[in-house]
């Protein structure tokens, strides 16, 4: 994690220390295993080597085509092999502690995740669905809260954070698959799935995870398993310049920036990765941005605070930026949450932006805030249980050693 020495002092630090190591429960789970990673467990258990492939192949389709629930249900594996795994692991997917479904369709689900501190309820992300007339998006979370502390951001204000694993990574796109009984072939408004899109939207910074997303990313697009295209999958980042380039490289997925001022001012204070990566850098990062291109356009999220971010002349500052970059704008509705400091511009100015921003080449979709009555929507995210202090947490423990 990078130093903040050298950086202006303010009242939040840059980056806040992570959680401790995450260890994970007796029982492994296979989600969010590679094939290679797969084939190291086949072997573990005695699989010889050159069964191995085959039986990864059949492991693969079980777990991330057909979604199997147990070990069980796998009827084309043998029956030595299925109880070889079940023996030694498990294909749980994260557990869900809640599940809200907002009267505009939205769904949102409340995920506990193995803490290994002795706490049952220590780490929890939340995942959301949100159905469109065109696509279903499932917005994913990359990290228990997040380390940076961008002003408006709900996340940001969680204290507790931890990377998620590529399996917890995978596992909410499974458990959304599962709760939406979306495995099968079925026709729904868009195609045979109701999930087409993911975004990595959800808690954190996923550049600041980068093997995990990776690692995830590539399953969720595998083809022959859950099959979401790349080109359905976007990655959103505050602004990490050195692993822009490299999730273009190593993922190949749409790139959304989350860029909110055009003044290094400004966005210093909005979104503090700015003073480590100013504004220039990142729109060199974005130039540079492999596989970009006028059909694969790199979009620009910019949320709309009142008397903050949102005159014409910054709409004007925001054309000359992004020339020659192939961008799409988006406009995001400040949503705000108990506590924060900001307020959401007046629909006619967001209409003024978001008109002048159009006229000059851009298409720039204003996002409707969607499940806002159960506190889904963009950057309203947050868990509960992260208020607990260190003390709190140590007085849990003891108490949870003594019952
Ligand atoms: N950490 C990554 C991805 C998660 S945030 C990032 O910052 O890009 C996803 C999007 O929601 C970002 O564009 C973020 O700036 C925006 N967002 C955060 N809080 C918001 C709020 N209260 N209202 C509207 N958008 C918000
Ligand atoms: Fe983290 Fe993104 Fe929220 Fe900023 S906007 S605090 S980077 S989740």
């Amino acid at each position: 994690m990078a130093t903040t020495a050298g950086l202006r002092d303010t009242a939040a630090p840059l980056e806040k220390t992570p959680l401790e190591t995450y260890v994970p429960p007796a029982k492994p789970s296979l989600i969010g295993l590679s094939r290679a990673e797969l084939a190291a467990r086949l072997g573990d258990i005695g699989v010889p080597e050159r069964q191995q492939k085959m039986r990864v192949q059949q492991l693969w389709h079980w777990l991330y085509f057909r979604g199997a629930q147990s070990f069980d249900e796998m009827t084309s594996v043998s029956k030595d092999t299925r109880s070889g795994l079940a023996e030694r692991f498990t294909v749980d997917r994260p557990e869900v502690v809640a599940e809200q479904i907002s009267n505009d369709g939205t769904r949102k689900w409340l995920l506990r995740l193995p803490s290994g501190d002795g706490l049952q309820k220590a780490h929890e992300v939340e995942c959301v669905y949100i159905p469109e007339t065109d696509r279903g998006t499932l917005c994913v979370s990359s990290q228990v809260g997040c380390t940076l502390n961008c002003s408006f951001c709900h996340t940001g204000t969680q204290r507790l954070v931890r990377n998620l694993t590529a399996g917890e990574i995978v596992g909410q796109i499974m458990v959304a698959r599962d709760r939406l009984n979306d495995w099968a072939d079925r026709e729904t408004p868009h195609g045979n799935r109701l999930i087409t899109n993911i975004v990595m939207m959800g808690m954190g910074e996923p550049l600041y995870n980068f093997d995990a997303v990776r690692d995830a990313l590539l399953i969720v697009s595998d083809n022959e398993g859950i099959g979401i295209s790349r080109r359905r999958i976007t990655l959103s980042t505050s602004g990490v310049v050195p692993n822009i380039r490299r999730a273009g490289e190593e993922i190949g997925v749409a790139l959304a920036i989350s860029l909110h001022a055009v003044r290094d001012e400004l966005r210093n204070e909005l979104v503090p990765l700015n003073r480590k990566y100013p504004i220039a850098e990142l729109l060199q990062a974005c130039r540079d941005y492999p596989g970009a291109s006028n059909a694969r356009r790199i979009t620009f999220e910019y949320v709309m605070l009142k008397g903050v971010n949102d005159s014409l002349d910054d709409a004007k500052l925001l054309v000359k930026l992004l020339k020659g970059i192939p961008a799409k704008i988006n406009l995001i509705p400040f949503n705000p949450w108990p506590g924060s400091a900001y307020e959401c511009s007046d629909w006619e100015q967001i209409e003024k932006f978001s008109e002048y921003v159009f006229n000059a080449g851009y298409s720039s979709p204003v996002r409707t805030p969607r499940g806002r009555d159960i506190l889904a929507a963009c950057g309203q995210l947050k868990s509960e249980t992260e208020k607990l202090s260190a003390r709190e947490r140590q007085a849990l423990r003891a108490m949870a050693m003594t019952d």
